[in-house]
């Protein structure tokens, strides 16, 4: 080329300064990017977009999204990770990567519902049966197991009811029978329930609950130790195109230091505010993992190191459904809306009976995220609440 200067459009585009080197700052880099440059056309040929210490294409992951990754997977004691666009969407990718037409999948009747009615869907499309257990099945889960069973999803505590099932019991039997287990370690964050020293195979969390912990931002990720899983998960991940914007990933790392503080701030307040609702008058029955009437709560005190900020209630059975749903409106820190793990309170009643196929428990549910609101003020709040009730 001769040496005149480029056009300024040109410039704009390809402009020959590089920032000096050596810049050090805790925040990691923020790296945005679809195309990726190849520094030859040997590398173009010879990449693969599975192997991490490459870079091919935006949607297989940038310097951002592998730290990220990274992180979580030292978090859960995982050997590979992917972040996927919601929590919702890494139980999907788990669905599609190990599920194909013959095939039957196991779920516990409290799993999160929308994993639920993906295998329904699934079921209907794709041949596959879906069948649901009941929390605390345990060792027998072995009953429910078929020849051709080659998933179980387990989730603990379970979610809104709380069971806490054994899950050393279950990964043991499906192991024997050849099925892959899954666990939903939402509630746990990774960080009081170490799902792999127990026998999961892969683990799901939604990100968009602690490890945002801001509410705002929706995310997921799948992780196993194992390889060949890994690989199926990568595939599936990669033809359903899941792929998470830099910054979005940014507000994730953002979080990450002060996970382990922030839930263990959350679970103290729960914890008492749990225990100041289990002496009123008006509530039949807490359900929290770290109370001994719970469901499981002996295998929580085996293999939990904590519990967090989520629990629920069910109210004496002469409240009528109405009464609650005054109880919730009445409610001013409490916020009613989904989602939970952020620094605002939240409230929500649920109808079990129309959630379970077997719900025998009379009294109406409310469940209740504990936020960072002073604990004494939120007590306030439900007591006033109570009274409007
Ligand atoms: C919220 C939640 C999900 C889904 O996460 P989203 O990011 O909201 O899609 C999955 N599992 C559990 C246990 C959850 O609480």
């Amino acid at each position: 080329m001769q040496d005149k200067k480029p056009s300024v459009e040109t410039n704009l585009v390809h402009s020959a300064y590089q920032a000096p080197e050596g810049f050090e700052a805790f925040p990691p880099a923020v790296y945005r990017a679809s195309t990726i440059f190849f520094p030859d056309v040997a590398a173009l040929r010879s990449r693969r977009w599975q192997e991490k210490e490459f870079y091919t294409y935006g949607t297989h992951g940038t310097p951002t999204t592998y730290t990220l990754e990274a992180r979580l997977a030292e978090i859960e004691g995982a050997d590979y990770c992917r972040v996927v666009p919601s929590g919702l969407s890494a139980l999907t990718v788990v669905n599609f990567a190990f599920l194909q037409a013959g095939d039957d999948v196991l779920m516990p009747e409290n799993i999160y519902s929308p994993n639920r009615e993906f295998v329904e869907w699934m079921e209907k499309r794709f041949n596959i049966t879906a069948r649901f257990y009941q929390p605390m099945i345990g060792a027998d889960i072995e009953r429910e197991i078929k020849p051709n069973t080659k998933l179980i999803w387990v989730e603990t505590p379970g979610s809104v009811s709380m069971e806490v099932d054994d899950i050393p019991a279950i990964c043991a039997v499906a192991h024997k029978h050849g099925a892959l287990v899954a666990l939903d370690n939402t509630w746990s964050a990774g960080i009081y329930y170490k799902g792999f020293e127990h026998g999961a195979d892969v683990i799901v969390q939604a990100l968009t609950k602690y490890q945002s912990g801001a509410a705002d931002v929706l995310m997921g990720a799948v992780l196993t130790k194992d390889r060949a899983l890994n690989k199926k998960i990568e595939f599936a991940h990669m033809i359903l195109g899941l792929s998470v914007g830099a910054d979005d990933v940014n507000l994730i790392l953002r979080s990450l230091p002060s996970l382990k503080v922030r839930l263990d701030a959350h679970g103290a307040s729960a914890l008492s505010i749990a225990q100041w609702l289990s002496q009123r008058p008006e509530i039949a029955k807490v359900l929290h993992p770290a109370f001994e009437d719970c469901p499981g709560h002996a295998i929580w005190k085996r293999d939990f190191t904590g519990s967090s900020g989520l629990f629920s209630v069910i109210f004496k059975p002469d409240f009528t459904e109405a009464q609650i749903d005054q109880f919730v409106n009445a409610l001013s820190l409490f916020k009613i809306g989904y989602s939970w793990g952020g620094p605002v309170s939240l409230c929500l009643p649920y109808r079990m009976n129309e959630m379970r196929d077997t719900w025998h428990q009379e009294g109406q549910l409310v469940r209740f995220n504990v936020g960072f609101e002073s604990e004494q003020d939120l007590i306030t709040d439900i007591e006033q609440a109570l009274k409007a009730m």
